[in-house]
């Protein structure tokens, strides 16, 4: 039996939590992101669509896209290209 007052959409979505600086081109988790809104200066690693931090008082803080639009592997790739990151650092500390 369908129930409407299941939001199906709203169910599945899983909030974001990683993001790229478009300074620094680097990973960043949104606790380490200080301004909130689209001053956060962060874009999806999937679609690259900018991010709209969201540190309100409410909710578990998180990353939204401007456009409403969500990416299925954000949190995914934005993990995998930390990852690669933290590999690429530490092959940069072993060389020294
Ligand atoms: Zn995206």
């Amino acid at each position: 039996m369908y129930r409407s007052e299941i939001n199906i959409k709203h169910s599945n979505r899983s909030h974001l939590y990683w993001g790229i600086d478009k300074a620094t081109g680097e990973v960043v988790g949104i606790d380490d992101v200080r301004s909130r809104g689209l001053n956060c200066n962060c874009k999806c690693a999937a679609c690259h669509g900018d991010f709209i931090a969201r540190k309100g008082e409410k909710n578990k803080h998180h990353f939204a896209h401007q456009s409403n639009y969500e990416c299925v592997y954000a949190n995914e790739i934005a993990v995998y290209l930390f990852v690669k990151m933290v590999f690429a650092s530490y092959h940069r500390i072993k060389k020294w």
